[in-house]
């Protein structure tokens, strides 16, 4: 029976693949995005790439006009920033107990096209290196499973996220939001609200140590509270992590939503999210030296 559920589905899939819906995004030109000097703290500042598990899936599935013979090789990943003595994490990947919790939460028809192969968690990756500084505070770009799978391995640490993206959390389930990571009453969520300041044409966000260093913006769209992060490092790279407004870095280069049925079943609202990609896009063309990397294409990680 699970079978046959699962062929019924990969075929209506590949039919709507066939349909080839191309999920063009009007681009658009921003004079003021241009990004800001680095500061002058930047040489406090250090990002660490952690992965902690693999997946394959079909181009097609992750962006308009993707290839269905193709294979997309994607990561489910977090961000350690440091400053001076203190760091964070931005996002968790996927974290100690997520087998249980795919269990639990993931609908069983979209179990097939969910799979992972795991690799270490954060909280592993820190035990074994000690070059990794410990993390203070984790800041969710957003509260989906994959990002959010890992809080629970730090009960310690205050969970950032924006007043929206709680609300969100409260009314969304799965597949996008899995109770077994995020019900339970011991997690100290902190949650806050971005300011009216512009970032490089982003009208709301946060300077997280009041130096420009690392600087969160709205990227409301994928969900309610989406957040991006600007970081200027020491090595004088200047970092864009957008989370989920892309899922590929072709939806950057060629300006394309994600595969329909992807972005009709994770995208909360699907005009929003393409705005982001148009601003950040055109935010790439003012300023060719951002590295911007979305959370889950491979190939922004190496
Ligand atoms: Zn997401």
């Amino acid at each position: 029976m699970k079978r046959t559920l699962i062929i019924v589905i990969t075929l209506a899939v590949i039919f709507a693949v066939a349909l080839n819906i191309p999920g063009n995004i009007e681009s658009i030109q921003s004079k003021e995005s241009k990004l800001p000097p680095i500061p002058t703290s930047s040489k406090l500042v250090e990002v660490h790439f952690l992965d902690t598990a693999h997946f394959q899936t079909p181009e097609a599935f992750t962006v308009s006009g993707g290839s269905i013979f193709k294979t997309a090789e994607m990561i489910h990943g977090a961000i350690l920033v440091t400053h001076e003595s203190d760091s964070f994490l931005f996002d968790t990947g996927l974290g100690e107990n997520v087998d249980s919790q795919f269990k639990q939460d993931m609908p069983a028809f979209l179990v097939p096209f969910m799979s992972y192969q795991k690799g270490q968690s954060v909280l592993a990756q820190l035990s074994t290196n000690s070059k990794l500084p410990k993390p203070n505070k984790i800041i969710l770009s957003h509260a989906h499973w994959d990002h959010a799978s890992g809080i629970m391995d730090f009960p310690e640490l205050d969970i950032w996220v924006t007043n929206a993206e709680r609300n969100y959390m409260k009314e969304e389930g799965p597949p996008a939001v899995f109770p077994s990571q995020v019900s339970s009453p011991s997690i100290k969520w902190r949650t806050y609200s971005l300011s009216a300041d512009d970032y490089a044409g982003f009208s709301d966000s946060l300077d997280i140590y009041d130096d420009g260093t690392a600087v969160l913006v709205s990227l409301s769209g994928h969900s309610p509270g989406s957040v991006g992060l600007f970081v200027n490092t020491k090595k004088g790279k200047r970092y864009f992590f957008i989370g989920d407004a892309v899922w590929n870095l072709d939806g950057l280069e060629k300006l394309k939503s994600k595969f329909w049925i992807s972005s009709f079943l994770v995208d909360h609202d699907k005009q929003k999210t393409n705005a982001i990609v148009a601003k950040i896009v055109a935010l790439a063309t003012v300023n060719p030296e951002l590295i911007i990397v979305p959370a889950h294409d491979r190939r922004a990680w190496e």
